[in-house]
């Protein structure tokens, strides 16, 4: 199992951030061990001092596949969820500065939250699914799918140009404008639509 994630798929979120568009999506990877298990928190790590949530909402792949058709790319998922990605903001632009890969910044333990998943077929508009992140009860971040630079189906097709994806990967959509940090003692709650999907801690 493996988890893809896809960086700067929202216009306000680049905007946020001051990056560039990119013309191609642009993904990266985290491992097996990033996933935070049902029930447990997340941990603060000793090597950041900026640790941002980014909601995300988060596909199951159901099938195996490579250089997958855009035609075919919506019959490799059948549910949906939200997620956080993590992110050691502070390393991060470290990375970024100096030109070297991301994994420290992105794929640390811990820092992939994963809800449980509804089934496509229950969403009132599956190309426009409303997702929302509260932090301590105030609305943070609150987007629509409709909004990606890029569709699900597209990133598919991109990500599958290089990486066979397989049965039961996470796919990671990128995240809407309103990260922000974390710091002990927050709770972070996950809506997918108007329902609560995970209740996180920060410890
Ligand atoms: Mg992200």
């Amino acid at each position: 199992m493996k988890i893809i994630c896809i960086g700067r798929n929202y216009r306000d979120h680049i905007a946020e951030l001051r990056s560039a568009t990119p013309k191609a999506p642009l993904f990266f990877m985290k491992p097996e061990t990033a996933i935070i298990r049902a029930g447990l928190p997340f941990f603060y790590p000793d090597f950041s001092k900026e640790i941002h949530y980014e909601i995300e909402l988060v596909y199951r792949i159901c099938k195996l596949g490579k250089h997958i058709q855009p035609r075919f790319a919506h019959t490799y998922y059948k549910e949906v969820g939200v997620g956080i990605d993590f992110t050691a903001r502070d390393v991060q632009r470290e990375c970024q500065q100096n030109g070297t890969p991301w994994e420290i910044a992105k794929a640390f333990d811990g820092s992939a939250a994963i809800s449980d998943f509804v089934p496509m077929e229950s969403l009132q508009n599956p190309n426009d699914i409303r997702f929302s992140l509260k932090k301590n009860g105030e609305t943070v971040q609150d987007g629509r799918s409709g909004m990606m630079i890029h569709d699900v189906d597209s990133l598919i097709t991109h990500v599958s140009k290089y990486v066979t994806i397989k049965m039961g990967d996470y796919l990671f959509t990128g995240t809407p404008a309103g990260v922000g940090p974390v710091v002990p003692g927050d709770t972070l709650e996950l809506f997918l639509e108007n329902t609560s999907m995970l209740r996180l801690l920060i410890k």
